[in-house]
């Protein structure tokens, strides 16, 4: 995590970086969560943000959190994640102030963070792709 203009965001790594004990460690005394943002696969029917084939809790980050940036973050994952995959470049202009674990959150982060499966429906690939041209100049 960074922070610019008294918000914290995240700070995209170039290159993939493994988890290590000494990694881990580093953070302390806060909880590695707290400060760091790890990439796993999805787990899909797993995980309690998936329902219906896909993942709500990326969809509610676009329906309900304002962009972030103004262009795409470099982001290492970006040909395998499914945020993008399934909401396109909204949900990596609003990426950066996703966190894992925040200690005090604002209620805004409560609704995004839950209740799981609940939450909008995805945009198809053709709104997303649409919504992309509109805010990306055709990315
Ligand atoms: S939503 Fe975009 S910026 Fe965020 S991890 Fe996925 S590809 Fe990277």
């Amino acid at each position: 995590m960074t922070g610019r203009d008294g918000r914290q965001e995240i700070a995209y790594l170039n290159a993939h970086l493994p988890v290590t004990d000494d990694l881990l460690q580093a953070t302390s005394p806060l909880p590695p969560t707290e400060v760091l943002r790890f990439a796993a696969p999805c787990q899909e029917s797993r995980c309690q943000h998936f329902h219906g084939g896909s993942c709500r809790l990326a969809a509610r980050i676009v329906d309900l959190l304002p962009t972030a940036v103004e262009s795409l973050p470099p982001c290492a994952i970006r040909k395998t994640c499914r945020w993008h995959a399934q909401e396109g470049s909204a949900a990596c202009l609003r990426c950066p102030q996703v966190q894992t674990q925040i200690s005090d959150p604002e209620e805004l982060m409560v609704e995004v963070a839950g209740p799981g499966a609940d939450g909008p429906e995805p945009r198809s690939p053709d709104q997303a792709s649409e919504a992309d041209r509109q805010s990306n100049g055709g990315i």
